[in-house]
């Protein structure tokens, strides 16, 4: 990770806040384990920073969603517990084994191949979750004797160890009866088989939204990051998030456009009098989607200016008052919530949702760490 960055864009992440998160979300359920999920690069803030941050203030459960997710962990020095959420190749147990990872077994078949695929384990085991399928229907077991056959499966093998039990939700996001119906029918299957040591149903919503009172474990991405799942999820939290990301940039060109003028490709914004426009080093490359024109981004002071023209790969485009010069500092996501600048702004208006910005934010924005113990950069690119 190169502490050196020669552009004005970065994200800047506040793992305060992201420790402010971990307790109020951890507070609601003080008996369950904190499974922290750091899936897809820490929803793109960085999973070994976020990581070493978490682990630090005592998370000592992460959950990804690849086995390479994993080993990038294991490989930046990351030691405590990780759960791969979904299958891997039933030949990948091998290196499964040899980093120390859990995995998830989504049926019977995988669990076979994958018990067959162990060459040698050096006495160290693999710890198996069983996933239950409650209604979501993309993976997991629906029927009990499936999860029995699994279970025995693990129990036979000089391998496996049988560790965890869990579904995931369909809907905990949305004000319905689903996620209490799915609960039921994962409660069902859990009353029916022998018990491991963890047992988890909620992602985020799901922890706001039920209380599940028979798993000792939750998972939970988003709200760690300091968003609620849905307006209806935010509507009835009992604690308040603090947002984490903030995505800012500072001004590297400036135009006078007379009337009639256009700007960027295709001149699609023509001036219909004279205006400044100041040119910004973010575009399409970096997450910032080319069906954001005519969003709003926020000067130092404030001010909003319109997005306008085409986003480019590499820039866009804003509209200014006439003072705004190089080097002006431009917020284009403020870790506040109810802000036009917000993350759910950002999202809305290109009828997204938080989960997906932030997977986007770009592989070239250096990621600037601000903890209790000052900062720390992280830049990919020189990595
Ligand atoms: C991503 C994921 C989570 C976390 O979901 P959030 O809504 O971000 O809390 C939990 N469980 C599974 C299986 C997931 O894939």
């Amino acid at each position: 990770m190169s502490e050196k960055y020669y552009r004005d864009t970065i994200v800047d992440v506040d793992l305060a806040a992201i420790g402010h998160n971990y307790k109020a979300v951890s507070g609601m359920h003080p008996d369950k384990t904190f499974i922290a999920v750091i899936k897809a690069n820490a929803y793109g803030l960085g999973s070994t920073a976020v990581a070493e941050y978490l682990s630090h203030i005592g998370v000592d459960f992460f959950a990804v969603g690849t086995l390479d997710e994993a080993v990038e962990l294991r490989m930046h020095g990351i030691r405590e517990k990780i759960l791969i959420l979904g299958p891997i190749r039933p030949e990948d147990m091998n290196k499964a084994i040899k980093h120390r990872i859990a995995v998830t077994a989504p049926s019977y078949e995988w669990l076979k191949r994958a018990e067959q695929a162990i060459e040698d384990d050096d006495g160290k085991g693999v710890w198996v979750h069983i996933k239950v399928n409650s209604g979501m229907n993309r993976l997991g077991v629906s029927n009990i004797k499936e999860v029995n056959q699994m279970i025995a499966l693990i129990e036979a093998s000089p391998y496996l160890t049988y560790e965890g039990l869990f579904s995931h939700l369909s809907s905990a996001e949305v004000d319905s009866e689903r996620p209490f119906k799915e609960y039921g029918t994962f409660k069902s299957i859990i009353s029916q088989v022998k018990k491991p040591q963890f047992v988890h149903v909620q992602n985020s919503a799901g922890a706001f939204h039920l209380e599940a009172d028979e798993c000792n474990a939750m998972r939970i991405g988003l709200s760690l990051y300091g968003y609620y799942p849905s307006d209806f999820i935010a509507g009835i939290s009992p604690v308040e998030l603090k947002p984490s990301v903030g995505l800012v940039t500072h001004v590297v060109d400036t135009h006078v456009l007379q009337e009639g003028e256009g700007v960027s490709y295709g001149l699609k914004y023509i001036a219909d009098e004279k205006v400044t426009i100041a040119t910004l080093p973010i575009g399409y490359a970096d997450g910032f989607l080319r069906s954001r024109t005519g969003y709003k981004v926020a000067l130092e002071d404030g001010t909003s200016c319109p997005v306008v023209g085409t986003v480019c790969m590499d820039y866009i485009m804003i509209r200014v008052p006439d003072h705004v010069e190089l080097g002006d500092k431009v917020h284009i996501i403020t870790p506040k919530r109810h802000s036009a600048q917000s993350m759910e702004s950002y999202s809305d208006y290109v009828d997204t949702i938080p989960y997906e910005s932030m997977c986007k934010l770009g592989r070239r924005l250096p990621r600037i760490y601000h903890g209790t113990d000052g900062s720390r950069i992280s830049n990919e690119v020189l990595k």
